[in-house]
């Protein structure tokens, strides 16, 4: 194996330097979020960082890394002899593949030896593995539902419990947890995003020498690992060297009460949540003085470690990113004046730190570059485009005025207020990820029945189990009061519970539609979807079509606020591609199925199918929407029309994709609830 990349041969990202090393001075900072885009060797260095940690003392063949000093009173390879001796190790940076299984993360409890052989088989997971370490989540945004839950408890409580039918296991899982990701992708659910200690923006560097310095080094270490990281040895080692001084250091570290109270007062004027806040800025402040090799914080810690800390626990609409407003930051931390202080006053959010602001100074002072590593980026927005002229396709009858009432259309129609939505599932019994729409095979269901277990048990069936093996208790000879269990006994219980699944909204949002005056109920009715799905622990999607094409506008994900956001600023006009907006999505189902197969799809196509554009634009919509039904998609159909003139596209865009067709009116759950038509729809 050829040497990693070294810590200190990455060019820029002072930032995430800086966080990433006050991490490993203190492990209390609790953790680094590296947000960004794609190709800024952020996930080099957080690989990086392994090599920078101090070593750890471990129990000599405990799987769970006990501490000599104070081993764990409930490890399961313990108890321990006080009295052994301890081996150092290096610490180790755990990866957690996004899509791994509960069992890989937790552990796994082996069901059949507990009750066969009476022996509790417990296979420790990366949980335990990264127990003193560092949990490392590439794309933690793309992080499974189930998944992000059991890291959540873990993070809370410091340990992981894994229990199977009254069998339980129990083992300290304290890591930092690292996580990067792109916005674009989605974003995190707060809950997560609070686990992170510090937040740090990425970017590549815009200044030329500073991109040929990137390559040049990636280069060089690509034609010959090794020598290229013996080159950088002596810096990756002084590093490590100052980490340890500064690990040190950090007990005499004093925090003046001068200074807690800037901290207690920059928290509460960005009116963020709880306490936890506070505390990791004391924290970061404190590791910031010792890596410095002081022992007092100063004003400019405090103010580094808030740059650090708050961005992501600011107090903020659901669909700003992550971000602080320098201003209002050093307003804050100005010292507070003799006569009693007015209120500060209440500033209009800004788009996070003006990448022109002063950058905090570099860690180690050794690479002079800056601004890569916290160039925020403003939310992006759609350029509004100019309405379509009206009439351009079809003549525009406006019939009925819209429920909402019309102001004028605009490129970007604000949506109508959401309501609450009927539930629209998926035919079948599926066995996706948990959640609250369709039918499906899950882990916590209820027990519907018995099945003889094939492969490991999940979930044991006790009575049926019992009643299996009873039959046999007279030939297996038994004498004693204990059952006596063999393999084919064993029964599992066949559980059903819901659901969540994918669903990726096609909206039409052509000129035929806006010409009408419908976006406004159109997007209120989208939005009202959007809401339901995120209750429904759904993943969302939305493709859009319009003027010449159609794109994928927001990726499926996790994170309804985006496709809020997205579908907000949705600009409006031009022709009608249907099949355009169809083959999109049949495109995107095809690379979803590859990244998440259990999750099935439902496909809600919004429009009114007056499809225009091309030659044989209803030929080529009908054409691409068999050709997702063909694919076993689950869809629906929002017509979309209005007026006295109605031509029933959309109901036959419905038949082609082989699902219902619902109107806008009867999206509602407390709507015309008894028009049921042929929807399957559990409302
Ligand atoms: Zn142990």
């Amino acid at each position: 194996m050829s040497a990693a990349y070294p810590f200190s041969a990455i060019v820029g990202l002072a930032d995430l330097r800086l966080a990433l090393v006050l991490n490993a001075v203190s492990p209390a900072v609790g953790g680094v979020l590296v947000r960004g885009e794609k190709g800024t060797a952020k996930s080099t260095m957080v690989r990086a960082l392994a090599g920078q940690l101090p070593e750890v003392a471990v129990v000599p063949g405990c799987r769970f890394s006990c501490d000599p000093a104070s081993p764990d009173g409930q490890c399961p390879d313990g108890p321990h002899d006080p009295a052994i001796a301890g081996t150092a190790r290096a610490a180790r940076l755990v990866e957690l593949p996004v899509g791994a299984s509960e069992d890989r993360l937790a552990g796994s409890l082996d069901i059949e030896r507990a009750l066969t052989e009476g022996v509790k088989a417990y296979e420790p997971g990366l949980l335990a593995a990264a127990h003193r370490g560092v949990l490392y989540v590439d794309e933690v945004n793309l992080l499974h539902d189930h998944l992000v839950d059991l890291l959540l408890d873990a993070a809370a409580m410091g340990t992981s419990h894994v229990e199977r039918e009254g069998v339980s296991v129990r083992h300290a899982a304290r890591f930092l947890l690292v996580g990067t990701m792109n916005p674009e992708e989605g974003e995190l659910r707060p809950q997560l995003l609070d686990r992170f200690g510090l937040t740090v923006e990425v970017a590549a560097s815009r200044e030329p020498r500073e991109r040929a310095e990137v390559v040049r080094r990636r280069l060089a270490y690509e034609a010959d690992p090794d020598a290229f990281a013996a080159r950088w040895a002596h810096e990756d080692a002084d590093l490590a060297e100052r980490i340890l001084r500064a690990r040190t250091l950090l007990a005499d570290v004093l925090l003046p009460d001068a200074e807690l109270e800037r901290i207690a007062r920059v928290c509460a004027s960005f009116e963020v949540d709880g306490m936890r806040a506070d505390l990791v800025t004391a924290r970061t402040s404190i590791a910031l003085a010792a890596w410095h090799g002081r022992t007092e914080v100063t004003a400019e810690d405090v103010r580094q470690a808030a740059l650090l800390a708050l961005p992501h626990r600011r107090r903020r609409n659901p669909f700003d990113a992550p971000g602080l407003d320098e201003e209002h930051l050093d307003e804050a931390l100005r010292d507070p004046e003799p006569e009693p202080e007015p209120e500060p006053e209440p500033e209009p959010e800004g788009d996070g730190p003006d990448g022109g602001g002063s950058p905090p100074p570099d860690a180690d002072g050794s690479d002079g570059s800056d601004g890569s590593g916290n160039a925020a980026r403003a939310p992006e927005r759609t350029e509004a485009a100019p309405t379509s002229a009206p009439g351009t396709e079809d003549a525009p009858v406006e019939g009925a005025p819209t429920a909402s009432g019309g102001g004028r259309e605009q490129a970007a129609v604000a949506a109508a207020e959401p309501y609450r939505t009927r539930l629209f599932a998926v035919p079948g019994v599926g066995q996706g990820a948990a959640g609250r729409r369709s039918r499906a095979r899950t882990a916590s269901g209820r027990t519907t029945g018995s099945q003889v277990a094939a492969g490991r048990v999940a979930r044991l069936h006790v009575a049926a189990t019992v009643r299996a093996a009873a039959l046999h208790q007279k030939a297996r000879g038994r004498t004693g009061a204990g059952l006596l269990l063999r393999r084919a006994d064993l029964r599992e219980a066949v559980r059903e519970g819901r659901e969540g699944n994918l669903v990726l909204f096609v909206v039409d949002a052509s000129g035929s539609m806006a010409a009408r005056k419908r976006m406004r109920a159109v997007k209120g009715a989208v939005l009202s979807l959007l809401l339901d799905a995120y209750q429904r622990r759904d993943k969302v999607g939305l493709v859009t079509f319009r003027g010449a094409d159609a794109s994928l506008v927001l990726p499926p994900t996790s994170s309804v606020e985006i496709g809020a956001a997205r579908l907000a600023a949705l600009p409006t006009g031009g022709r009608t591609p249907v099949g355009a907006g169809l083959l999109r999505a049949h495109e995107t189902l095809r690379v979803e199925r590859l990244r998440d197969p259990l999750r099935r799809p439902l496909v809600v196509v919004v429009t009114d199918g007056r499809a225009t554009g091309g030659r044989d634009a209803l030929g080529e919509s009908r054409r691409a929407a068999r050709l997702l039904a063909a694919t076993g998609a689950a869809s629906l159909v929002v017509d979309c029309e209005s007026g006295p003139v109605r031509l029933g596209l959309a109901a036959r865009l419905a038949g082609d994709l082989g699902g219902p067709v619902v109107t806008l009116d009867e999206l509602a759950a407390d709507g015309l609830a008894g028009l049921v038509r042929d929807v399957r729809s559990v409302a």
